[in-house]
C-alpha cells in the first residue's frame, strides 16, 4: 500500500470524525483523536494554547514526539478554522479552574461506554 500523505491522512481522519473538538479551557482548547492501535480506548489529546501571537499546539501521541506536528494536530487545525473556534487570547480570572468537565465529555465521546 502507498504511503499516504499528511493531506490524505488528515482527510481519512476528519471524514471519520476521528479528530474532534471537545471544549475549551481558558486559552486552550481541547480536542480528541480516536486512537486505534492497541486496541486502546484513551484516546489522544491534543491541545491548542492560545498565545499571543500564536496557537501553541501539542499532541499526545507517538508521532508527535518525533516532529513538530502530527495528523491529528494538523485535523485539528481544519476543524479550528472551520468551527470558527476562537484564536485570540482572553483574559482568565486568577480564581479559575475548569478542569470539572473533562471526564463526562469523554464519556459522551465514547458512546457512554465505560
Ligand atoms: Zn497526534
Amino acid at each position: 500500500m502507498a504511503k499516504q500523505t499528511m493531506e490524505e491522512k488528515v482527510k481519512g481522519l476528519l471524514d471519520a470524525k476521528d479528530v474532534v473538538f471537545f471544549h475549551t479551557e481558558g486559552n486552550t482548547h481541547f480536542f480528541m483523536g480516536k486512537q486505534h492501535s492497541n486496541g486502546v480506548e484513551n484516546p489522544y489529546i491534543i491541545t491548542a494554547e492560545i498565545r499571543e501571537k500564536e496557537l501553541d499546539w501539542e499532541c499526545s501521541c507517538k508521532a508527535f514526539e518525533f516532529a513538530d506536528t502530527c495528523k491529528h494536530i494538523e485535523s485539528a487545525k481544519i476543524i479550528l478554522v472551520r468551527d470558527k473556534h476562537r484564536t485570540t487570547m482572553i483574559l482568565i480570572p486568577s480564581s479559575y479552574s475548569g478542569t470539572d468537565i473533562i471526564p463526562s465529555v469523554i464519556d459522551r465521546y465514547n458512546g457512554g461506554k465505560k
